[in-house]
């Protein structure tokens, strides 16, 4: 039930997040070598776990858009804006008739590169290449040596599935040949993941408390996988 109180209900203007579940106070900056560019699925604009907009504000110079099929001039202009060249965060699919092989990977220096990343599930992610012929001829970068996920928050994934921060994170790390140098952006995450743990735990407890608004009831019902 929406209320005019839930409404009106005080959004922190950083996060755009309810200010109750602000989420700023673990924006850790970052100067990444390589520009990241976030392509969020729009399902994942307004899922309380997501970890997109928490590396959008920790990552100093990144952009964030937000999309399923580009229009096509806008997503050639955000590939590549000041002249650097594009790499796909995205695992190589030799399976996948419908896609093209991607080229190979640029060899060039890793300030001149763009990292985009694709924030949505693996199906949406999919269906994001399918819909968007540019992203199919960006070389790809596949991740190597994977640590297990932190992500404890997010239900029934395998521990070699990331969160977009974290896959983010190991990316800029890699092509740096830096694994660790993205550390911080890690320690961020954990603080991020406690919170949200910590907030499903006080919604349960209060679950039928009189001032709950709806956006607030599907945020948890995300965070419980119901
Ligand atoms: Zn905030």
């Amino acid at each position: 039930m929406s209320s005019a109180a839930g409404l009106k209900r005080a959004v922190c203007e950083r996060c755009l997040r309810a200010q109750s579940a602000c989420i700023c106070r673990w924006i850790t900056p970052v100067q990444a070598q390589a520009h990241l560019l976030i392509l969020q699925h729009p399902l994942e604009v307004g899922n309380a776990k997501n970890s997109a907009r928490l590396l959008h504000l920790c990552v100093n110079g990144s952009v964030m858009a937000t999309g399923e099929a580009f229009d096509a001039g806008v997503l050639d202009s955000l590939l590549h804006a000041d002249g650097r060249t594009p790499v796909l965060l995205y695992p190589a699919t030799p399976d996948d008739a419908g896609l093209p092989a991607p080229p190979p990977m640029p060899m060039l220096p890793v300030d001149a590169l763009r990292l985009v990343l694709l924030d949505a599930t693996w199906r949406k992610s999919r269906k994001m290449l399918y819909l968007n012929p540019a992203l199919q001829r960006l070389p790809r970068l596949g991740l190597t040596d994977v640590a297990p996920s932190n992500y404890c928050i997010r239900k029934a994934h395998a521990p070699h599935q990331l969160s977009s921060l974290e896959a983010a994170a190991q990316a800029l790390g890699q092509l740096e040949g830096a694994p660790r140098r993205f550390g911080p952006l890690l320690d961020a995450f954990d603080g991020f993941v406690a919170q949200q743990a910590a907030y499903v735990r006080a919604c349960a407890a209060g679950s039928r408390a009189d001032n709950a608004s709806q956006s607030d009831e599907q945020g948890v019902n995300r965070l419980v996988g119901r």
